[in-house]
């Protein structure tokens, strides 16, 4: 009787997070991944269910996984971003250094899905537009577990942690630091022009 019973709740978390990773426009690849559910079943439960939850029409997602390490770090937004979305890894203990050090983060994969999903979902409460789809967060993710060319930093002007290129020596500065120059300087642009404006119609 409780074997039946931890085998149903078993299916109803493996099906509930395909669910959920099929609103967030996951790839069958990745949602087989995490849920062990084979392709088939992944495909009746997008016919299925799709059109029910989202108010738009759920897309899959076909043909290639993002690739591209430069994509994170391509400008100061992305990098932002990226960097917000890799201290949410790392607060829901995603990152491998992390498990190292918390031994809950021994998990089944359906366990680890749903954190993944929880830490995305996060991200993207925080940002006003976010522009990271979860196929991205997810190849981010992996990215960061393979410590590979992205490599998390603390800044030492702000003390906030975003990502940098391990590699690349010239641009080391942080995100959060150059977005506050930028606005600073919008401002400082922007009193300028009015005081002009003011100027030249007490001059008129
Ligand atoms: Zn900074």
């Amino acid at each position: 009787m409780n074997h039946s019973n931890d085998s149903y709740r078993h299916e109803r978390h493996r099906q509930d997070l395909a669910l959920r990773m099929i609103r967030h426009e996951a790839r069958t690849c990745t949602i087989r991944e995490c849920t062990g559910l084979t392709d088939d079943r992944i495909r009746r439960l997008y016919r299925s269910y799709a059109h029910e939850l989202s108010e738009g029409p759920v897309r899959r997602r076909r043909g290639k996984s993002p690739r591209q390490t430069t994509f994170f770090i391509r400008n100061t937004r992305a990098q932002f971003e990226s960097s917000l979305l890799a201290s949410a890894f790392a607060a829901f203990g995603l990152l491998q250094g992390e498990a190292k050090k918390s031994p809950r983060l021994q998990i089944s994969a359906v366990e680890y899905g749903r954190l993944f999903c929880d830490a995305y979902e996060t991200h993207q409460q925080l940002l006003d537009s976010p522009t990271l789809s979860f196929e991205h967060a997810w190849f981010l993710l992996q990215l960061l577990n393979r410590n590979g060319e992205l490599q998390p930093a603390r800044c030492r002007h702000c003390d906030s942690y975003y990502l940098r290129n391990r590699f690349n020596v010239w641009r080391h500065t942080c995100p959060t630091c150059r977005l506050k120059r930028m606005r600073a300087r919008c401002r400082k642009s922007r009193r300028l022009r009015q005081c002009s404006n003011s100027r030249a119609v007490s001059h008129g």
